[in-house]
């Protein structure tokens, strides 16, 4: 007998059946109660013990006849992955220029940017992204979901004469051929651009909050020192107002946690928090800045290349957040499953299918620069992660897309016997592919954080799955 090194143990930190553990195995599925005489039988391997549980266990595919049951479970979660990648859409992200008008205190981009020569991309250039687009969509049809289109920067809504123009451009273009849109913007300069949306599907704007007024301030400004946070508020209302989608994005770190409860009830008065949720999205975001400059860092000023951990201190943030949510309930609405690593589990009271990637830049995104040059991932615009060039001329590093298209956790050796590897994917590819950089999450805390949130709210459809 083998017991599947997929399974995870987590503790139950809910009021309810307080003598149960959860077991969790990413690779099939499954979430259970059991007791701690049965954990503790998992985590220490004692299969002499395993008597009683057996039928349980095999039934629900924690432990197998042999391991090469488990390689077969393995293959098969690979095979329905790619059937599922061909369902998604692609993701084009175009990025008419990497300027912007803020100089947000935790922006890395001038550090990790290529120097660009053109500070606009062209009206020609948006003719041939529009092809290219076209091309992917309807002539090579390598997956079949509705594609969508991302406006990214640097800050692509800048109401210049230059900027307003190229992003008509491209609006018009998106409506002409009917493509859904997204943006990214700082939303400064929104208003001005509100109306040229009229008619599209707009997926997203995703704008960033960071605090209340008085800390949002200090990290988002402009390039003269002016804070952002009436305009970004602003812009929020202008979007809920026409009904627009919004993506709230709040960078957390050390700075602004203290705030977000005042945040969390700013939010709850202007009734934002009880939009449905596809009207009005939140995203809680780790401050990723320094951890990348970190991985520069080893990779090209130290020699080291392979795993890295990540820190520990987004995981004691992600705690403290969900401390403090338990007495604001603004906070706990503004706090979202998504956040914690368990928004099926919390939404549908299942597992995820196991992933094999991290992101879809390995697969199905394309990013268009500003000086024609193509990447597979909008925040790795690095010369290394060139995929190759829309314009003056198309082509494509065949050799660079293979390597893209092909990685996935189950040929990861890094990877290899990590049992969070099907809830993980195998961490950021752009990290990887660059820096030579596998960059682990802490999973296990992350995880047991959103059980210590949301357990008590799902416990009794976790029990119905059958406990011991
Ligand atoms: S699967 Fe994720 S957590 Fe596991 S070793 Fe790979 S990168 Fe690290
Ligand atoms: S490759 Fe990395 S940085 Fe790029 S989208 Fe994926 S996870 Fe994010």
């Amino acid at each position: 007998m083998y017991l599947s090194k997929y399974n995870i143990i987590f503790d139950n930190n809910s009021a309810e059946y307080p003598e149960h553990k959860v077991l969790v195995n990413f690779l099939n599925r499954k979430i259970h109660l059991i007791p701690h005489q049965l954990a503790d039988i998992i985590k220490t391997n004692n299969l002499n013990e395993i008597g009683p549980f057996n039928e349980f266990l095999i039934e629900n595919s924690y432990l197998y006849h042999s391991t090469a049951d488990e390689q077969q479970a393995e293959r098969d979660a690979n095979e329905f992955y790619h059937e599922k990648l061909k369902e998604e859409g692609h993701q084009f992200f175009i990025s008419p220029t990497y300027s912007c008008n803020l100089n947000c205190s935790y922006c890395y981009q001038d550090k990790v940017a290529m120097p660009r020569e053109s500070e606009y991309m062209t009206y020609d250039m948006v003719d041939r992204i529009t092809r290219i687009i076209q091309d992917k969509v309807t002539i090579e049809k390598a997956h079949t979901g509705p594609p969508v289109v991302t406006l990214f920067g640097g800050e692509p809504l800048m109401a210049t004469k230059k900027g307003k123009g190229i992003v008509r451009y491209i609006l018009n273009k998106c409506r002409m051929v009917g493509l859904p849109i997204g943006v990214v913007t700082n939303g400064t300069q929104l208003d001005q651009f509100i109306d040229d949306f009229k008619g599209l599907n707009v997926v997203t704007f995703q704008i960033t909050l960071d605090g209340p007024k008085h800390i949002h301030d200090q990290r988002r400004f402009s390039r003269q020192g002016e804070g952002t946070y009436d305009k970004t508020i602003a812009a929020i209302e202008l979007c809920v107002e026409r009904g627009m989608p919004v993506m709230l994005k709040t960078v957390i770190d050390e700075q602004n946690i203290d705030h977000l409860p005042e945040l969390a009830e700013f939010l709850d008065d202007k009734g934002w928090l009880d939009l449905e949720d596809e009207k009005f999205m939140i995203q809680l975001a780790e401050d990723i800045s320094g951890f990348i400059l970190h991985c520069m860092d080893l990779t090209e000023n130290q020699g080291y290349s392979g795993k890295v951990s990540g820190s520990d201190k987004n995981v004691k943030i992600l705690k403290r957040v969900s401390e403090m949510a338990k007495s604001n309930t603004s906070l706990m609405k503004m706090l979202r499953p998504e956040s914690l690593g368990i928004s099926q589990l919390f939404y549908r009271g299942e597992l995820p299918p196991p992933k094999l990637s991290t992101c879809s830049a390995s697969h199905i995104s394309w990013t268009f620069a500003p000086d024609g040059t193509i990447f597979a991932c909008p925040g790795g615009v690095a010369e290394h992660l060139v995929l190759g060039r829309y314009y003056p001329e198309f082509e494509i590093n065949e050799e660079r897309l293979d390597l893209w298209h092909s990685r996935a956790v189950d040929n990861n050796p890094e990877c290899e016997n990590c049992a969070y590897k099907y809830i993980c994917g195998g961490s950021c590819a752009s990290l990887a592919h660059g820096f030579d950089i596998i960059y682990c999450r802490p999973i296990h805390d992350i995880v047991q954080v959103g059980l210590d949130v949301y357990l008590p709210r799902i416990i009794n459809r976790i029990r119905e799955n059958g406990m011991l």
